[in-house]
C-alpha cells in the first residue's frame, strides 16, 4: 500500500504543508511530491488560511506549534468557514504531548502525526483521510441528485403535462392557501371557472391531436391575460379555473368578459390552417353571504358556468346574478351551494362585512 506508485486515485491530489520552519516543509515537500501529490507549502497560519481559500487543497498538514497564529486556531477557522467544503486535517503534534493532541481534535482536526515524523504511517493517515474525503464528496453528490430528483417530482405533481401550467391538484392547494389568506386579512378573492364550447367537435372533426394543441394555445391566452399574482390552471379535460386574490366581483366579471372576448377572436392554429373556439364562464367571489369556504366558492362559479353553457354558451355568468337565480330557481339542482350556509366561521369570529359591489352581485 505505502509503496503504491504515482498515476493511482491519490495522485495529484493536492496537499497544503504548514509549518514555521521552512526546512520542514521543504523536506514533507519532496517526500509526498515523489508519492504524486501536488504540494503547496505555508510558513505561518494566515498564509496558510490565503492559500486554503485559494487552492482549495483536499488535505492540511498542519503544525500546532507556530508563532502569531498557531494551528489550532487554523483549524478552528477552517471548519468554521461554511463555505469551504470538508477538508481534512492532519495536526503535527510533538511525541510527549497529549494535552496539545487532544486540543487538536478540539479544536477540529481530523487526525494527528507526532514529530519527528514517520513518513510511512502520515503516508497511510493521508490516504486513510483522502478515502474519506473522496465517499464523503460521493454521499454530498447523491444528496445533490436526490434532492434535485425531489424537486422535480414535486414539480411534476402539480404540473399539467399537456399545458404546462398548474393541474388540479397545484390548483386545489393554491385556493385553500389563498382563501385562508383572503379570510385573514378580509381582502375579497374571486375564481373564474372556464370551459371550451363544443370542444369534442375539435377533436372529432380534425384529430386528437390538434384539440391537444389548441389546448396548449388556450392556456397560453390566459396566462398572457393573467396577472402575475393570478393563478392559472387546467382544472379538468377543457375546463381552466383562473383564481384572482384581491378581485372583487365585478372586475372579475370584467377580466373574465376580456378572456371571452381574446378567445373568441382567436385564430388557433394546426398544419394547414386556423380555426376558432369559444368559451363559457362562471364567476364568483367571497365575500358572499351564500358563499361560506373555499370550496363553496369553486361551486358557485361551476354553476355559474352550467348556466352559462344552458344559456347558449359564448358567456360569462356570474354566481347569485338575476339570470344566474331565473335559472337555477327552475332548475334548483344546479345550485349545490344553498346547504352549505356560514359554518365554516368559527364562533366568536365575527363573519367579515360583505363589501359593497363585491358581493350580492346583481345583473
Ligand atoms: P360543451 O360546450 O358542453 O363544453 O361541449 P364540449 O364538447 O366542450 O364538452 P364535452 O364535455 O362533451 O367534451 C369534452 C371533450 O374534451 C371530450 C374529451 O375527449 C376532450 N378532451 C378532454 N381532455 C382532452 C385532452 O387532453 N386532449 C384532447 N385532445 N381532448 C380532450
Ligand atoms: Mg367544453
Ligand atoms: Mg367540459
Amino acid at each position: 500500500m505505502a509503496t503504491e506508485a504515482p498515476g493511482n486515485y491519490e495522485s495529484r491530489k493536492r496537499l497544503l504543508v504548514v509549518d514555521d520552519h521552512e526546512d520542514n516543509v521543504e523536506v514533507l515537500r519532496a517526500r509526498l511530491e515523489a508519492r504524486g501529490y501536488e504540494v503547496k507549502g505555508a510558513n505561518d497560519g494566515q498564509a496558510a488560511l490565503d492559500v486554503i481559500e485559494h487552492w482549495m487543497p483536499d488535505l492540511i498538514l498542519l503544525d500546532v506549534m507556530m508563532p502569531k497564529m498557531d494551528g489550532l486556531e487554523v483549524v478552528r477557522r477552517v471548519k468554521a468557514n461554511e463555505s469551504l467544503p470538508f477538508i481534512p486535517v492532519i495536526m503535527q503534534t510533538a511525541l510527549d504531548s497529549t494535552e496539545r493532541m487532544v486540543a487538536g481534535f478540539e479544536a477540529g482536526a481530523d487526525d494527528y502525526v507526532t514529530k519527528p515524523i514517520n513518513f510511512a504511517e502520515l503516508e497511510a493517515r493521508v490516504k486513510s483521510l483522502l478515502r474519506i474525503k473522496a465517499l464523503q464528496e460521493a454521499l454530498a453528490e447523491r444528496e445533490k441528485e436526490l434532492s434535485d430528483m425531489n424537486d422535480m417530482l414535486l414539480h411534476m405533481s402539480l404540473t399539467d403535462g399537456l399545458t404546462g401550467i398548474d393541474n388540479r391538484r397545484a390548483l386545489e392547494q393554491r385556493l385553500h392557501e389563498m382563501f385562508e389568506h383572503s379570510y385573514r386579512l378580509h381582502e375579497p378573492i374571486s375564481c373564474v371557472m372556464c370551459d371550451i364550447d363544443h370542444f369534442k367537435k375539435v377533436n372529432d372533426t380534425y384529430g386528437h391531436q390538434v384539440g391537444d394543441e389548441v389546448l396548449k394555445e388556450f392556456a397560453g391566452i390566459l396566462k398572457a391575460e393573467a396577472r402575475e399574482i393570478d393563478r392559472v390552471g387546467r382544472y379538468g379535460g377543457e375546463e381552466f379555473l383562473l383564481l384572482l386574490p384581491g378581485t372583487v366581483l365585478d372586475s372579475a366579471v370584467t377580466f373574465a368578459e376580456r378572456l371571452r372576448q381574446s378567445v373568441e377572436e382567436h385564430k388557433f392554429s394546426y398544419d394547414g390552417g386556423t380555426l376558432r373556439r369559444t368559451m363559457s364562464c362562471g364567476v364568483a367571489t367571497w365575500p358572499h353571504p351564500r358563499i361560506a369556504d373555499a370550496e363553496a366558492m369553486l361551486r358557485a362559479a361551476d354553476d355559474a358556468l352550467y348556466v352559462a353553457k344552458e344559456l347558449g354558451r359564448n358567456r360569462v355568468v356570474r354566481f347569485d346574478s338575476a339570470e344566474f337565480n331565473a335559472h337555477t330557481e327552475s332548475e334548483p339542482e344546479a345550485d349545490a351551494t344553498k346547504e352549505s350556509a356560514a359554518h365554516h366561521f368559527t364562533p366568536g369570529h365575527p363573519r367579515p362585512e360583505v363589501e359593497s359591489g363585491a358581493a350580492e352581485g346583481s345583473a
